[in-house]
């Protein structure tokens, strides 16, 4: 009884630990001590990887092996991957290819090496063997469109009873009202869109949607791994945690400066993260917020229409506003469009072919 209860007491001490993250208004206030460090990201070595291809064994291919198994290209956990390029590797290259847009070359060219350096979020693309993005998709198109938007296994989502959610920040961090903010702003981009309304409440305890920062372990088996690699992680309805990474340097003014070697903007990962909480997985479309992806310095919060068709499969759209997605959407053209116009141009030069063969 004494032993179990002292292991109670460790594990509060040990686990869950809030730390204090850094916060900066923008780019130019962010000491010149904390900069020189922060150039080197979680997963700068696989640089070293570039042109790797199958039958290789290169030195640091193991971890390339343990970065795809942590986003679910690979399936069965080791913790002793060898350094071979095997036909497994390939498979799961070719995936993260198809799902990230590029050539499904099955090596690891350029693209596919910048693809994997950049900062994404801690979710994984592949969940449970079956891929949300391009890869599990049979092209089928839906209308003129081809859906990208995905959702968790099984479709969880809050219940149509729940449409009034609250949120709350662990009092631990002790954010400042001007991050607080930053969140509200970004549950807005999502309330816009569907019949949701999102309240700040003052109970941690209680609140349906629990905000955090957090540093490498804390409690949840989904480890952070300091500055850059994964910024955050946000589990599926109901459980409602949206944990991000204390280590990152967080720029939470809406003026983004370039030039900023690793400081992430603070809303675009909110309102990427609270599509997670809200039911969506990732998407394979580049311009929506649920992207895996985002680089340091760019701030994307504004949802695109995927993002938006996404949510109201998932809850309908927002009463009080005519905000059912348009063919007009935030003035991007669709692919859907893309393939009517060029198809009407096809049209029109077989039109003029067959005249000019009959004449
Ligand atoms: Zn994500
Ligand atoms: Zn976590």
């Amino acid at each position: 009884m004494k032993i179990s209860l002292l292991l109670l007491i460790l594990s509060l001490f040990t686990s869950s630990i809030a730390a204090f993250p850094h916060f900066f208004p923008n780019v130019s206030s962010i000491p010149p001590s904390l900069l020189p460090n922060t150039t080197a990201g979680a997963w700068d070595s696989f640089h070293k990887l570039s042109g790797c291809h199958s039958g290789q064994t290169v030195p640091g291919i193991s971890k390339l092996k343990t970065y795809l198994h942590y986003f679910g290209y690979i399936g069965n956990a080791s913790k002793n991957y060898t350094d071979d390029f095997d036909d497994g590797l390939e498979s799961a290259v070719k995936n993260y290819q198809l799902n990230f847009n590029l050539n499904t070359t099955g090596e690891l060219d350029e693209p596919t090496v910048n693809q994997i350096l950049k900062p994404r979020c801690g979710v994984a693309d592949i969940i449970n063997g079956s891929s949300t993005m391009n890869s599990g998709k049979a092209a089928s198109m839906v209308g003129h469109t081809v859906a990208h938007y995905s959702f968790f296994p099984g479709m969880p989502r809050w219940s149509s009873r729940r449409r009034d959610l609250t949120y709350a920040f662990d009092p631990r961090n002790q954010l400042s009202d001007d991050v607080k903010r930053v969140f509200g702003n970004a549950f807005t981009r999502w309330s816009e869109w569907t019949p949701l309304t999102f309240t700040e409440s003052s109970n941690y305890d209680t609140a349906d949607l629990k905000i955090g920062f957090y540093g490498g372990n804390h409690g949840d088996g989904e480890d952070f791994d300091g500055v850059l690699g994964t910024l955050a992680h946000a589990f599926a309805p109901p459980r409602g945690l949206l944990h991000l990474d204390s280590d990152e340097t967080w720029i939470i003014d809406d003026v983004f400066a370039s030039g900023s070697p690793s400081a992430m903007d603070l809303e675009s990962v909110a309102v990427h993260e609270i599509g997670h909480l809200l039911g969506l997985g990732h998407s394979s479309i580049e311009e929506a917020v649920m992207f895996p992806t985002i680089s340091s310095g760019v701030r994307k919060v504004e949802l695109a229409r995927d993002d938006v068709e996404g949510i109201q499969v998932l809850y309908g759209s927002n009463p009080d506003s005519n905000s059912t997605v348009g063919p007009t959407f935030g003035g991007r053209e669709t692919s859907g469009a893309h393939i009517v116009s060029s198809l009407l141009v096809h049209v029109i030069f077989l039109a003029i072919g067959l005249a000019l063969f009959i004449l």
